[in-house]
């Protein structure tokens, strides 16, 4: 492995690591990622993608390599109550979750930055990271081999026992584990009526999701056995004794192709940026995963960190705007932490209140504003950044700043008709000047080699009462005047 002038070295080629790896490539950035598998994992492990992150995905041009290969389902659960949250109601070409194992999701963003022709270092255990005032050292092994790299930046999408988050000395606040699931591939003789299941009484909690080629997730926490060793062995018997007591019928689980267990632990980094040193994902943030949110929380993490790290590495923006990465994604963590915990408090107790609760928030969960407000939250749509970054945007309307931007359909000055999001997937600032405006938006901060500077004519309804709208690279307006 060479040290040839790398500007930014990546930890971990999970599906944060990817992203912020295709991120960086997008800019030109030279990226290295070091993983330690030889390969990528077999496994289906998160199964869930929010529609935010299909549309993240949708503002570099990358949602229908996906789409295409998933099954969408346009509700989801919370804590795996009754009433089911609702995504069909938001304004996104993605008002869905779209089911996809996680190994696809890293085959899909793998063979995207080789068309950027950046290989991941495979069999590359990291073991020592140093920063100092000019760059960040890297040191480990390479197929048995030492190596040592040096780069101006480091990201920690290691995972959840981070070495990066370890080494830069981050706290990993939280609380520990209180209960362990179990989980299987498997396949099932005798499937629910209903291909989804969800089941929560005295006996325990059941998930049942349909997966490829006839094969079913099935997910146990047994009241009787709350808290199992995880070197404990997984086996089908236990997860089919599990199933059988909590639904009163046995589904005929056999040819397991993984079995897992996995519990609530729930920790958040202190800090995001620590220097020259970033985490994202796993690596900042771990909890129950309920409401399938790691990872996606984990991909938008990346998106919001790459355009500003490109744009720093670039000489387009001031360090200082590396800080609103923690400013802006730490907050999201902490919800997600909320969330999470609140999920778990009644997914893994069984007593005659907590089954009380579900039934109340199930109840309340058929309010249509209550719905949303969850729905916002568990799909990503519900992010907001409530500080301008690009100008003083004090002269402008507050109601804007940091909005999710959906993908309205322009017209431009040329009578040419074209969607938002499509005009953002080189990963820059967008501008966009209402008919005969004068460039109207407060004094730009960054480099304008880093805008695009559009005039589109007046009449997308969404935009009537404004002359010009900042986005940015990530789809969120900075601010409209
Ligand atoms: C059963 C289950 C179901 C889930 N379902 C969902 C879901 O539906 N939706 C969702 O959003 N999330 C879900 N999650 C969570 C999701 O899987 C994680 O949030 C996601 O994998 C995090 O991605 P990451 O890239 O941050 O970390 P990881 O996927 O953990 O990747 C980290 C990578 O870093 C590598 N690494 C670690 N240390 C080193 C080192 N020292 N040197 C080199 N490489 C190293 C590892 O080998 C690994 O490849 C689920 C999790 C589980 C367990």
């Amino acid at each position: 492995m060479h040290n040839s002038d790398i500007e930014v070295i990546i930890v971990g080629a999970g599906p944060v690591g990817l992203t912020l790896a295709c991120e960086l490539r997008l800019a030109s950035i030279r990226v290295t990622i070091l993983e330690r598998r030889p390969q990528r994992s077999a496994h289906s492990r998160a199964l869930t993608i929010h529609g935010r992150t299909l549309e993240m995905l949708g503002l570099r041009g990358l949602d229908q390599r996906f789409v295409a290969l998933g099954t969408s389902l346009s509700s989801g659960h919370y804590a795996g109550l009754d009433t089911r949250l609702d995504f069909s109601g938001f304004d996104t070409p993605h008002p869905y979750t779209l089911f996809l194992p996680q190994n696809t999701t890293e085959r899909l963003l793998e063979e995207r930055l080789l068309e950027d022709g950046v290989a991941i270092v495979r069999g590359a255990l990291v073991e020592q990271t140093q920063q100092d005032d000019d760059g960040v050292t890297v040191a480990g092994t390479h197929d048995g081999a030492p190596f040592c790299l040096r780069a101006r930046y480091l990201i920690g999408t290691d995972g959840a026992r981070s070495l990066v988050r370890q080494q830069a000395g981050i706290a990993f606040d939280g609380v520990a584990a209180t209960c362990s699931m179990l989980m299987g591939d498997v396949r099932l003789r005798h499937p629910p009526a209903s291909p989804m299941l969800s089941l929560t009484n005295a006996a325990g909690s059941l998930m049942i999701v349909p997966l490829e080629q006839g094969r079913y997730r099935v997910i146990t926490l047994n009241a009787r056995r709350p808290q199992v060793a995880a070197a404990e062995a997984a086996t089908v018997e236990e997860l089919s004794q599990a199933s059988t007591a909590i639904a009163d019928y046995d589904f005929g689980l056999h040819d397991a192709s993984w079995l897992s267990r996995f519990n609530d632990e729930t920790r958040l980094a202190r800090r995001y940026r620590q220097g020259r040193v970033f985490l994202a994902g796993d690596a900042a943030h771990i909890h129950m995963p309920a409401g399938g949110q790691g990872m996606n929380v984990g991909m938008q993490d990346a998106m919001n960190l790459g355009w500003k790290l490109a744009g720093v590495l670039k000489g387009y923006a001031p360090d200082s705007l590396l800080d609103s990465y923690h400013a802006e994604r730490h907050p999201v963590g902490v919800s997600l932490q909320h969330n999470t915990l609140a999920q778990t408090a009644m997914l893994t107790r069984f007593d005659a209140h907590t089954l009380a609760l579900r039934a109340t928030i199930s109840d309340m969960l058929a309010q249509p504003d209550v719905n949303r407000a969850l729905a916002s939250e568990l799909s990503g749509f519900g992010v907001r950044y409530p500080i301008s970054l690009g100008s003083d945007a004090s002269a402008g309307s507050a109601d804007w700043i940091g909005r999710r931007v959906p993908d309205w359909l322009l017209r431009l000055a040329d009578g040419t008709a074209v969607g938002i999001h499509e005009l953002l997937h080189a990963g820059k600032w967008l501008q966009l000047v209402v008919g005969n405006a004068a460039h109207t938006a407060q004094p730009y901060r960054f480099d304008a080699a880093w805008l695009t500077s559009l005039t589109i004519k007046p009449g997308c309804q969404p935009l009537a009462g404004i002359k010009s709208l900042l986005i940015r690279p990530d789809g969120y307006a900075d601010h409209a005047v």
